[in-house]
């Protein structure tokens, strides 16, 4: 039977349902009631459409939140305005992917969802693991000053003597003496040398998302 002469098709899988005893759509197991057409689709196109729909909700379901939270949690790695830009792109670019969704373009919406996700996730990401090792390597550092004072009374002229866990981030890193603040000052960056974190014993943790 051509499958365009039917009538009735499911509205998970697009299969065809006409003529069934049952009301469970027999290729995936969804209901479906012949006497309510919110229940069904009435044409293969709009079935293989509204297929794609859902693919592009599920992925978007996945996405989107996830840009949102990267998005987010860019406010420590590269500071308040450019999370405000990143948050302008996560919601323009999924508000066109909408537009296009209702244009009956599902996979250039997908499409779209993705491009918009791979501007964000992966480079927030790996903002995110240098910001675990450069807070990491901070506290020690800061315990290796606190001991030199604890030891010698004063803290150390520099760095020379500190062995980094992470050498490759230790240019993030920069120590001063600062009698006025407890004796030394740390100061370091992520992803955006404006947006800088810094340290003294007497001021404490210190953060400057600008
Ligand atoms: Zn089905």
């Amino acid at each position: 039977m051509d499958p365009n002469l039917s009538k009735t098709f499911c509205l998970n899988c697009g299969y065809c349902l006409d003529n069934l005893e049952s009301s469970v759509c027999p290729e995936c197991g969804g209901q479906f009631n012949a006497n309510d057409s919110n229940t069904f689709a009435t044409s293969a196109g709009t079935a293989h459409w509204l297929r794609w729909q859902q693919r592009v909700l599920l992925l978007a379901g996945v996405l989107v939140p996830l840009e949102l939270l990267c998005a987010l949690l860019s406010y420590e790695t590269i500071g308040e305005v450019q999370m405000f830009l990143l948050l302008l792109v996560a919601v323009i670019g999924n508000l066109l992917a909408c537009a296009i969704l209702i244009t009956r373009s599902p996979r250039i919406s997908m499409a779209c969802v993705v491009v918009v996700s791979l501007m964000i996730i992966p480079h927030q990401l790996a903002l995110g693991i240098q910001y675990m090792m450069i807070t990491h390597e901070v506290k020690q550092v800061i315990e290796y000053a606190d001991q030199s004072i604890l030891n010698d009374g004063k803290p150390p002229a520099d760095l020379s003597a500190y062995r980094f866990r992470f050498p490759s981030i230790s240019h993030h890193i920069r120590y001063t003496l600062n009698k006025k603040n407890g004796g030394y000052g740390l100061s370091w960056y992520i992803g955006n040398r404006n947006a800088s974190h810094w340290y003294s014993p007497h001021e404490g943790w210190r953060y400057y998302p600008d």
